[in-house]
């Protein structure tokens, strides 16, 4: 069977030349702009849009249908051309832009391309927002413009520029630089490598760059998870490195491998990074369901909150938002600083790590003992949506003596370990995900957990 066009809160994701074409890309770009000019009421005003687009191969032909689209129901683009996902963020807010589009399907295979959307305020819509969008492509509901009132296309250079700014701006540049931290960075030869280096000359490290060119040719399988990053570690310790820095081929996720070219875990990232903004300032954090309890120990040890969201970065945005959160992300590396944007951002998760270095003295193999370290296994499997809610209460009996969250699938939490099972948003699978101090106490739930997925599904 083909595999469908994927339509999802963040956005559209599909095979380039089979179920992604410019055809589509143009309706979406014109649903995406119909729903702006009615969220915006009548005040008569012209709405802009602001697009980037990852190195992927397919990047140019959907900037530009997706920016036809907009045009032909009178909306302006501004084309920031091939930068990462949180520079169209800091970009949109930047220029006071109705939304933004970027072109990219994140750390997926190279066949793929996606069109992910922000509002104006830099997040992804919510989900009635994104529901109405969906709407608006599926029925056709597209309001043309006749030939006077079509968009225009204008093109900007200076969001490299802007974005590093922000950046800056959150970091103590003279104490990252007094330390000439040696820097190995692989950017997969995504989005990433060109900005990326230079924030990292800002910050006066010495960098050896490699996949840094944004050819879309990917150096290797794009998400950055240990087994597709060994030839980083390699770099990293045949330099003598202190750090090695892995983006995705979108430059919103940021894993690290220490001196010893080590990978240690995307959840690092976001520890890491709340270890250096709690040791400035007592606040809040916001992380998904299925983040390793490592941030709660930091906060714990610091006198602060943690505050738990649905999977989903949109949600993570809006509860720090809401509740004025200091830091926020992702465990899969993805880090939110608000003061940079409400959007997971690689070089601000540099920033941060560059800056909890250089304020300790600590290596990277050091910070990370100092965090502690637990086992955590993720796990995935078929099952329809009926099946799912079998699971899930099948789920609740056995772990009946949990603190239990339902927020998002079940998220059970022990004295040991926690447990979080929930439906994915994209696809008929389910995922498990199982953390805990000790690797027997993981295998233990992951073995109520295939019982409970025999029963089931057989
Ligand atoms: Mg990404």
């Amino acid at each position: 069977m083909p595999e469908q066009l994927i339509i999802s809160i963040s956005g559209m994701r599909g095979i380039i030349g089979e179920n992604l074409t410019a055809s589509i890309a143009a309706e979406y770009g014109s649903a995406f702009g119909t729903f702006l000019k009615d969220s915006a009421g009548s005040n008569g005003s012209r709405l802009s849009v602001c697009i980037g687009r990852d190195s992927r191969g397919s990047g140019r032909m959907l900037a530009s249908a997706v920016g036809a689209g907009l045009c032909g129901v009178g909306v302006d683009v501004v084309d920031v051309g091939l930068v990462p996902t949180p520079t169209v963020g800091v970009m949109v807010t930047h220029l006071g832009c109705a939304g933004g589009v970027i072109i990219t399907a994140s750390h997926n295979p190279i066949q793929y391309n996606g069109i992910k959307l922000l509002l104006g305020n830099s997040m992804a819509p919510p989900v009635d927002a994104a529901g109405r969008i969906k709407q608006f492509f599926l029925e056709k509901r597209f309001d043309y413009v006749d030939s006077a009132r079509c968009g225009g296309v204008a093109f900007s250079d200076e969001a490299d520029a802007k974005h590093i700014e922000r950046v800056l701006a959150i970091a103590d540049k003279e104490a990252i630089a007094a330390k000439g931290f040696r820097v190995v960075l692989d950017s997969v030869n995504g989005a990433g490598g060109p900005i990326t280096r230079k924030l990292l000359a800002e910050l006066g490290c010495q960098v050896s760059a490699i996949n840094d060119e944004p050819t879309g040719v990917f150096a290797h399988t794009p998400e950055p998870i240990a087994e597709n990053l060994t030839n980083l570690c390699e770099v990293v310790k045949a330099e003598g490195a202190e750090i090695g820095f892995a983006q995705d081929p979108d430059a919103d996720r940021l894993a690290i491998v220490d001196e010893a070219g080590t990978y240690i875990g995307e959840e690092y990232t976001l520890a890491m990074a709340a270890k250096y903004i709690f040791s400035k300032k007592v606040g809040k954090a916001a992380t998904n369901l299925s983040t390793s309890r490592m941030i709660d120990d930091i906060a714990a040890k610091a006198g602060c909150q943690v505050i738990r969201t649905p999977v989903g970065e949109a949600n993570v945005a809006s509860a720090m938002l809401e509740n004025d959160c200091v830091i926020g992300g992702e465990g899969n590396g993805g880090i939110i600083d608000l003061r940079v944007g409400p959007i997971r951002d690689s070089l601000a998760g540099i920033a941060l790590v560059l800056q909890l270095m250089a304020e300790t003295g600590r290596s990277v193999s050091q910070l990370t003992a100092d965090i502690g370290s637990y086992y955590m296994t993720k796990t995935k499997f078929a099952a329809d949506s009926k099946q799912a809610m079998e699971i899930l209460k099948l789920a609740k009996q056995q772990f009946s003596d949990a603190r239990l969250d339902v927020s998002d699938g079940y998220r059970f939490d022990f004295e040991d370990g926690w447990v979080h099972i929930r439906s994915s948003n994209t696809e008929p699978v389910m995922r498990a995900i199982v953390e805990a101090k000790d690797r027997s106490i993981v295998q233990r739930y992951l073995g109520e957990i295939a019982k409970i997925r025999r029963e089931v599904l057989g």
